[in-house]
């Protein structure tokens, strides 16, 4: 399949090209694919990935087919597959989906376009990942050996998985932290003030109510206070370490107002870098690369 479902199927040095690539678009590159179409197919909200990965279609001249599902025949039962068959046939240069389902793309194998993923349920979020990590390299200018805490709702988390196996096999040091109830222990697990001393990166996540079976067991008060990234907290963390948060961010449960744009944060350039890693990775799929 072409464009961009899952971080697994990159090499490390792919990975480093990608982010290169998107740096040198930051500092004013341009190019243009002015005959070329691709529609944009959100199955669950989204604000960022949405709006950044339309941007950047708009930076780089490609007319973004903008796709409502409330409206589309997805209300009289037609099923994913057949949805973006038919984007296919209508000559769409290629797709970009989130879905709820977790890897979706399994059933979209016949599909020939490039499928830029833009999050499928609890399992991959691979531009959400590579923003990431654009925004670490930018910082500490490599990987290898740096310490990152990723805190909070793991097990429902698309940003905590991918995150946790790429970091770890560009030679990161990966341990996760919040409640227990979130623990589906996919790295090792650090007490948060432990981890706010020693780490060189904090990743927040915000609480996926939406996909809770089960009610949380504490309140939103009580989980600032035990689990949140508090003003206390952020003057403990090393000098040079930094905030992070996919967002959307709940201020005052996952991360204090006062931090959220603190000297730390990093939360709004995350946000300006997806624009350029999504850029980059769509030019590449287009330049028949990915
Ligand atoms: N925006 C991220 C995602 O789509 C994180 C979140 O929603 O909390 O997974």
């Amino acid at each position: 399949m072409r464009g961009l479902l899952t971080l697994k199927d990159l090499k490390e040095e792919k990975i480093i090209e990608l982010i290169k690539y998107a740096e040198k678009l930051k500092r004013g590159f341009r190019i243009s694919y002015p005959d070329k179409k691709i529609a944009t197919l959100f199955f669950e909200n989204s604000t960022r990935t949405q709006y950044s990965f339309q941007v950047a279609l708009m930076n780089l001249g490609i007319k973004v087919v903008d796709f409502d599902t409330q409206l589309s025949s997805i209300a009289k039962g037609e099923t994913l597959y057949d949805t973006v068959r038919t984007f296919e046939a209508l000559g769409v240069d290629g797709v970009v989906i989130r879905h709820s389902k977790d890897e979706y793309f399994k059933e979209l194998e016949n599909i020939k376009i490039p499928i830029f993923n833009g999050g499928d349920g609890k399992a991959n979020h691979p531009t959400q990942s590579l923003l990431d990590l654009m925004t670490i390299y930018e910082e500490f200018g490599k990987f290898k050996g740096l310490k990152c805490c990723i805190v909070g709702d793991i097990s429902h988390s698309r940003v905590a998985h991918t995150n946790i196996e790429v970091m770890q096999r560009l030679g990161m040091e990966v341990y996760i932290s919040g409640p227990e109830m979130f623990n589906d222990h996919c790295a090792p697990y650090l007490p948060l003030d432990e981890a706010i001393e020693k780490m060189d990166i904090i990743m927040l996540l915000r609480i996926q109510f939406e996909r809770h079976q089960e009610k949380m067991n504490m309140t939103k008060e009580e989980y600032h206070e035990k689990y949140g990234m508090t003003y206390e907290r952020m003057l403990k963390m090393k000098e040079k370490a930094i905030i992070m948060h996919p967002a959307p961010i709940n201020r005052g449960v996952e991360i204090a107002d006062s931090v959220a744009e603190c000297e730390k944060s990093r939360i709004y350039k995350q946000m300006t870098n997806g624009v350029y890693i999504r850029m980059a990775v769509i030019s590449d799929s287009l330049d028949g690369n990915l």
